[in-house]
């Protein structure tokens, strides 16, 4: 793990409580805090519970009995982003500001009703690194009275970036350091490929792109240490970090661990659940070694 040039080195493990922990969560979280413990550095846990529908104190206090449990001891207070929407919406006002981000007025169900119906018609459809169909409509390209007198009107709107103006806003290419293949590469970012990213919506103020990099920035955090699902999305990050002139960490990025059937492991997966392993009597040595450590 190469030294950060900026400081001592600041790791954090950032669960959404939107479900149990399982031992994908644990490979991340031991990883974190082994790190911290190796490079003399901190170990903080943020709680990542943006969407308010899904996450609940519940299943956030679970998150602290599983690591706990596990052995692991995390600087206080622990970070909430519920507790910080303003802090995005400043951060969302900025991209406004450059002319980055448009209200997008089609609802989701319209969006897939639509980009079905190209698709029936045989016409692709680009679709982004995790499977979603870009947004299919021309809100951006709204004059200005027209998008004022929608936004007075519409009930909800998301706000998104405008990817194709942001990308062309870069001074340079954007890339990442990586170093989650043992040595460490310079990874050629492809932001375009996720298409205009949503940044708020009315029922979640900020987006988990939004966030993870404001928060990443506000907590300088110089190393993130998370799975492989989350690779291409650092893309995004990289470019949000250089529209909004945050710092940019290292990455690293871990193998998955997957369940029985070779998929990545989902939070509804019981037997996986480390409250359930906990419960069966199993230790956290044997939480160690069953993830690979
Ligand atoms: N909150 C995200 C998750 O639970 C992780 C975000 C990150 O590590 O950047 O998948």
């Amino acid at each position: 793990m190469p030294a950060h040039p900026r400081q001592k080195p600041v790791f954090r493990f950032a669960p959404s409580p939107n479900g149990p922990l399982h031992l994908g969560h644990a490979l991340s979280a031991f990883l974190n805090f082994d790190l911290a413990r190796e490079h003399n550095g901190r170990f903080l846990l943020r709680i990542e519970d943006i969407d308010r529908t899904r996450c609940t104190p519940k299943l956030e206090a679970a998150i602290y009995e599983d690591l706990e449990w596990l052995g692991l001891e995390w600087e206080k207070p622990v970070r909430r982003q519920s507790e910080r929407f303003p802090l995005y919406q400043s951060a969302l006002q900025s991209l406004i500001d450059q002319g980055l981000a448009y209200p997008a007025f089609m609802t989701r169900g319209e969006a897939k009703a639509k980009v079905a119906a190209f698709e029936a018609e045989g016409k692709p459809w680009p679709r982004d690194p995790d499977g979603s169909p870009h947004y299919p409509c021309d809100d951006r390209r709204m004059s200005r009275d027209e998008r004022e007198a929608r936004q007075k009107r519409a009930k909800t709107f998301a706000w998104r970036l405008d990817m194709h103006a942001a990308v062309a806003r870069l001074k340079q290419p954007v890339s990442w350091t990586e170093t989650g293949s043992g040595s460490q590469q310079e990874i050629a970012a492809d932001p375009a490929a996720w298409g205009d990213v949503v940044l708020s919506r009315s029922d979640a103020p900020s987006s988990y792109h939004l966030s993870v990099v404001v928060d990443d920035a506000v907590q300088e955090i110089t190393h993130v240490v998370r799975g492989r699902d989350l690779y291409h999305a650092t893309a995004v990050h990289r470019l949000l970090q250089e529209l909004l002139g945050l710092p940019a960490p290292i990455y690293h990025h871990h193998r998955l661990i997957l369940g029985a059937d070779g998929r990545k492991l989902s939070k509804s997966e019981g037997s996986t659940g480390l409250s359930v392993l906990r419960h069966e009597g199993r230790t956290p040595a044997d939480i160690r070694r069953m993830v690979g450590l």
